[in-house]
């Protein structure tokens, strides 16, 4: 049986005193148990909110890094200095990077193995633009940018990545896939891990959905068989975000 994670993906908003008085309030509603939650937050809010979630279940996450240790990358955070913090999740190869920062499938592949080395899970985002959908390349497209990420991934670390299966056209559009597609998605997610590394594995690997989850329709996605929580953008900063945690 696969443990439930919801993610919360707060984009560019809240610096560390709004981030601080969020992760207070929210921390307690969200804290049962039943689902692992992770607030993924901007870089400069990351020790407010690994401050304010202490003692708690609620893990925190950034929202991307580097794959090189250090070095001349001006602008740019290592996996190790987020280790060092106590962040526990990254983000990897979102679509809003994917788009407009230049994150190829190849740079997905290298963060997700330098982020393993580091010990760091990586969330790592794939997902289709709504012209790869009418084209009906939804679950070539998906294949490919999963195989690729997982390249050089050892079976004993594959199994530690969370991938959040998030439809281009869904995200902050407030268009939700439907259950079904998502389902189909996330099904065809899981076969390739299957015959990347064995049926085991892929039993065990946790996969998101993630584009527009709201309060409303977080139960009917989240009991998808091959769902195994959400990676949530606008909603994670909302003040029912608890709502989609205890969705049941
Ligand atoms: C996201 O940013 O990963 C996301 C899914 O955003 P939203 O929930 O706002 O669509």
């Amino acid at each position: 049986m696969r443990k439930k994670i919801i993610a919360g993906n707060w984009k560019m908003n809240k610096g560390p005193d709004a981030a601080r008085e969020f992760a207070v309030e929210m921390t307690p509603k969200v804290d049962g148990g039943a689902a692992d939650v992770v607030f993924c937050v901007p870089y400069v809010s990351l020790l407010a909110a690994l401050d304010a979630a202490k003692g708690t279940f609620v893990a925190i996450g950034a929202q991307n890094m580097h794959f090189e240790d250090a070095g001349a990358y001006t602008g740019e955070v290592s996996p190790g200095m987020l280790k060092e913090l106590g962040v526990k999740y990254v983000i990897i190869g979102h679509s809003e990077r994917r788009a407009y920062f230049g994150e190829t499938d190849d740079i997905v592949n290298k963060k997700a193995k330098a982020a393993l080395v580091h010990g760091l899970m990586p969330i790592l985002c794939v997902g289709e633009s709504l012209e790869q959908r009418n084209l009906g390349i939804t679950i070539e497209h998906v294949r490919i940018q999963v195989k690729i990420a997982f390249d050089g991934i050892s079976a004993v670390d594959a199994e530690k990545i969370v991938i959040a299966y998030e439809p281009i056209w869904a995200i902050g559009t407030g268009v939700t896939a439907t259950a079904q597609q998502a389902e189909e998605a996330c099904a065809a997610v899981r076969q390739v891990v299957a015959e990347l590394y064995g049926q085991p594995i892929a039993d065990k690997i946790r996969i998101q959905y993630g584009g527009s989850v709201t309060a409303d329709n977080a139960a009917e996605l989240f009991a998808q068989p091959n769902i195994d929580g959400g990676l949530v953008g606008g909603a994670s900063i909302k003040a029912d975000f608890d709502r989609i945690v205890n969705y049941q």
